[in-house]
């Protein structure tokens, strides 16, 4: 452990090592700095971000909440710990993970709570008229960017076409908390009902662009939802960090193009939007011509040592588990892209292969 992630984490246990200490807050800083959001509020997981973020926008239960179909389970689980129903949409074409125009305006037409686009590892491709239709009807959009901590986009970025942008900062996610997540929006009141969802339901004292919760419990609904300033501090070090980490996360991109293409099966890369100026980075998807083309791929990287999707074969959409077969409904562009697609996070790929 280097001596500053060392500093933070004893800085951390100084203060009991709770959701309040003051690490928390600079770790809320330090991810409204690096993608530009004005708020950056810390939660106890990416699931948890989710669940204040939805509960903020109006999810309510028996409400209904329209999610990428290719999603996976914890994105739904989310909007069902809420009591919400899930509308699994499909994605726009094969080879893209966003939200099918079309689908989107039906559910809307039905009536929805919100909508929930997922960069699935780090490949943002949603057609901003799209997003900007569902706003217009007063849809409010929350990203699932668990996947896509470092995707930008141009212009005024994400967070002037959508709501929220949920991040996770479990241990497999590129920045790392353990256990964590953050809550990413331009909206002061957005803020201060997500902070009363994480802070059992306490009030919000707004200073410059700093948020703290303050004054007695329960004034509004909420539970405890806060991060263990432990794994806060871990993860503020990596955040100080960044720049670097964007740079192994590039080298790590060219590990992972060389280990595809040693496999001699032809791929194409999913789709990426025009508007995007920076991957989300967490991953690699390749989509293949057939669905063996895809397994022999799949077993030629397993080969290598790259620990490829090991449930790749059952990489399919999200109303296939057993828990959402009850909201079961057919996606035909997302079945066939999950049939041809191999994926891999970028970490996966074993280092000396570069
Ligand atoms: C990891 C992940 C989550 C859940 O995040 P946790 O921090 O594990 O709760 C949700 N959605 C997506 C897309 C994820 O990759």
């Amino acid at each position: 452990m280097d001596g500053v992630t060392r500093e933070l984490i004893e800085a951390a246990i100084g203060d009991k090592g709770t959701g309040n200490a003051e690490v928390v807050r600079e770790l809320e800083d330090g991810f409204a700095q690096l993608t530009g959001a004005v708020y950056g509020l810390a939660v106890s997981s990416g699931t948890a971000a989710l669940i204040c973020a939805l509960h903020a926008v109006g999810v309510r239960p028996g409400t209904r909440v329209a999610v990428s179909a290719l999603a996976p389970a914890m994105t739904g689980l989310a909007i069902t710990a809420l009591g919400a129903e899930p509308v699994f949409l499909d994605c726009a074409g094969s080879g893209s993970f966003g939200l099918d125009p079309d689908a989107a305006e039906r559910a809307a037409e039905r009536g929805i709570a919100a909508a929930v686009p997922v960069p699935m590892w780090g490949y943002w491709d949603e057609q901003p008229e799209a997003l900007a239709a569902l706003r217009a009807r007063g849809v409010p959009i929350v990203v699932d960017g668990a996947q896509a901590p470092f995707l930008r986009l141009a212009g005024h970025g994400l967070l002037a076409a959508v709501d929220v942008v949920c991040l996770s900062l479990h241990g497999r996610k590129p920045f790392k908390a353990g256990e964590g997540g953050v809550c990413l929006t331009d909206d002061d009141a957005l803020a201060e009902k997500m902070l009363a969802a994480r802070s059992f339901g306490q009030g919000a004292a707004f200073s410059g662009t700093r948020i703290d919760p303050t004054g007695p419990f329960a004034v509004h609904a909420g539970a405890n939802f806060k991060i263990n300033a432990l794994g806060a501090a871990w993860c503020l070090a990596q955040v100080r960090e960044a720049a670097a980490l964007r740079e192994r996360f590039e080298a790590r991109r060219a590990v992972a193009l060389a280990a595809l293409d040693a496999t001699g099966v032809a791929w194409s890369e999913a789709a990426l939007g025009k508007d995007v100026t920076e991957h989300g980075r967490y991953g690699i998807t390749a989509l293949c011509q057939s669905p063996a083309d895809a397994a022999r791929m799949a077993g030629a990287l397993t080969a290598t040592g790259a620990e490829v999707d090991t449930s790749r074969y059952a990489y399919a959409p999200m109303y296939t588990a057993p828990y959402f077969t009850r909201w079961t409904r057919t996606c035909p562009a997302a079945e066939d892209f999950a049939a041809r697609a191999v994926a891999a996070r970028l970490e996966a790929f074993p280092e000396h292969t570069n």
